[in-house]
């Protein structure tokens, strides 16, 4: 699968353990199997591919060939994103996005910056 240990998702893990917190990866029993997770502190953290997740920015430009297919399909990702989303805030858990093109180098450290914040509040 696309959405499996990626490597933005494996930057940001690294980053999260480099601070002390600690995390289960792909939580079955959660909603759409949250990509990181806290348990401690009732945070779950996902990381977007921006292509497969459709985020809207450079990256997520779509093929020429099959665009329809490939708009309706990639639109239908964003959508699930969105309902478990909804569902894991209805079962109290705090959920912190993070897309994939945040963490290129002119962005990461301003990303992560973000990420400590929202964390804390
Ligand atoms: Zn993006």
């Amino acid at each position: 699968m696309n959405s499996k240990n990626t490597k933005p998702e494996i930057i940001v893990r690294k980053k999260l353990f480099s601070k002390g917190y600690r995390y289960k990866i792909h939580d079955k029993k959660l909603p759409g199997r949250p990509d990181i997770v806290i348990p401690k502190l009732k945070i779950i953290i996902n990381v977007h591919g921006c292509y497969w997740h459709y985020h809207g920015c450079e990256k997520s430009r779509l093929p020429k060939t099959r665009a329809e297919y490939w708009l309706t399909r990639l639109e239908n990702n964003k959508k699930r994103d969105f309902f478990n989303k909804q569902k894991l805030i209805k079962l109290g858990w705090k959920v912190i996005d993070i897309w994939e093109c945040t963490l290129n180098k002119s962005n990461i450290a301003k990303t992560f910056e973000r990420l400590e914040h929202q964390i804390a509040v």
